[in-house]
């Protein structure tokens, strides 16, 4: 019988069958049979410190030792208010504020319902619509597949189900752009909100890292811009850092780039080192405050059975201990460099007639093509190289793990370019 596992994004007719990962080590993964792949993609991006580090597998067991699990509601644990007070301090100034919760979706969930309660205890219940833009991904889930791209997005199938929001077009100035080249840019975000302002509480983006939408890469001043126009027209800024966090975009976070602070901010792939789901939705005190009154209608009702969860809080302390212990923001200075060489600056590949695009920024690096079906066959041909890539749409790109070493680093841009060049 095959097996009974549904896989996602799979389309049953003419899936292959899944290779079974029986182990890792750094950053490769061991196949049933001895097979070993070098993880271009860091399983969707969250493994960033490889499989099998120590310092994370044994803060797991000490913590299964002592504390398994226990509800954060009406209770509290020392690994939970121990990452609270870590998340306070390495994200962006002001945001004193964390609700923890268990997968990036529901982070988002999280983010998006504060944004409208904020606004109704504050007297303007009006504003519950989001401002999102084209190209973005938020998740999966019901309130997340709304404010995705509702076109090149996976989820137009679902449209009449889906409550309905703004959206804005998708940023065009690159992340070198000037102040000038972004104008245009935030001169669409400020039609929508000229328009719409009255109706909207939140304006929700991945901030310089479009990911699960085309890796779409802009500049620190659209975020500046950005931050302005929400005061302008009283709208909170959401920053989806659910992939940019933890060092993507080559610093600690996105919003780094840009000094600004966003009134809510998503953590989670990254953030217990993808050893155990979680996620963080942090906010400023003014969104915090906001609740603080005498109505029942000020308790925010949001509370997922595994928030706050030890052992993923435990493991996310280490996860970040050994990023800031092992300069993990040096090694992807240093993984950046290999991808800007390998891939960036290749001449041959940009002029490839397949090629559209060649992007990277901080850890990670895309090839866009102009048709998808060029990049039919790239796995296979990776995997034979003994890499491990999942092209997705037009895209064919890596987010290695953070302890990958430059050699490695070489061995997957060589099995992406080779993929055009050495046919
Ligand atoms: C992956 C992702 C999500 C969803 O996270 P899940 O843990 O898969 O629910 C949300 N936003 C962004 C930017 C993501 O990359």
């Amino acid at each position: 019988m095959p097996s009974p596992v549904w896989h996602p994004y799979a389309h049953l007719k003419t899936q292959s069958p899944a290779p079974k990962v029986v182990g890792g080590e750094g950053p490769r993964f061991t196949l049933e049979g001895g097979e070993s792949l070098l993880d271009a993609t860091c399983s969707w991006w969250c493994m960033i410190h490889g499989y099998r580090h120590p310092r994370l597998v044994e803060a797991i067991q000490r913590q299964a030792d002592e504390l398994c699990h226990v509800m954060l509601g009406g209770l509290t644990h020392d690994p939970a208010d121990r990452l609270a007070r870590e998340l306070v301090r390495i994200t962006p100034e002001g945001l004193n504020h964390v609700f923890f919760s268990d997968s990036g979706s529901v982070g988002m969930e999280v983010a998006m319902k504060m944004a409208v309660q904020y606004h109704y205890l504050r007297g303007k219940p009006g504003k519950h619509r989001m401002l999102t833009l084209m190209k973005a991904y938020h998740g999966d889930t019901a309130g997340c597949m709304a404010v995705c791209d509702p076109e090149e997005g996976m989820h137009s199938l679902f449209s009449g189900f889906l409550p309905q929001h703004h959206f804005a077009p998708a940023p065009t100035a690159s992340f070198e752009a000037s102040e000038e080249e972004v104008t245009a840019d935030l001169d669409a975000l400020r039609e929508v909100l000229e328009a719409h302002h009255e109706e909207i509480g939140a304006l929700l983006m991945e901030p310089l890292l479009q990911a699960a939408g085309g890796l779409n890469m802009t500049s620190p001043h659209y975020l500046r811009g950005a931050r302005a126009l929400c005061e302008e027209f009283d709208v909170l800024l959401v920053f989806d850092e659910v992939a940019t966090g933890f060092g993507r975009t080559g610093r600690l976070f996105a919003a780094d780039h840009a000094d600004v602070t966003p009134d809510i901010m998503v953590l989670s792939k990254g953030l217990t080192g993808g050893y155990l789901g979680h996620a963080a939705t942090l906010a400023t005190d003014r969104v915090h405050d906001a609740f603080i009154g005498d109505s029942e209608l000020h308790a925010f009702m949001h509370g997922p059975t595994f928030m706050g969860n030890p052992l993923a809080c435990r493991v996310a302390l280490e996860s970040l201990a050994v990023f800031e212990e092992d300069d993990y923001l040096g090694r992807i200075q240093r993984l950046n460099g290999v991808l800007c060489e390998e891939l960036r600056d290749d001449a041959a590949l940009a002029d490839h007639p397949a090629v559209a695009d060649v992007r990277v920024l901080g850890a990670t690096a895309v090839i866009e093509v102009h048709d998808s079906t060029s990049l039919e066959g790239a796995a296979a041909f990776a995997r034979q190289r003994g890499v491990w890539l999942r092209p997705f749409g037009r895209w064919l790109y890596t987010m290695p793990a953070y302890i990958t070493g430059e050699d490695d680093m070489r061995r997957i841009t060589g099995a992406m370019k080779d993929w055009f060049l050495s046919a």
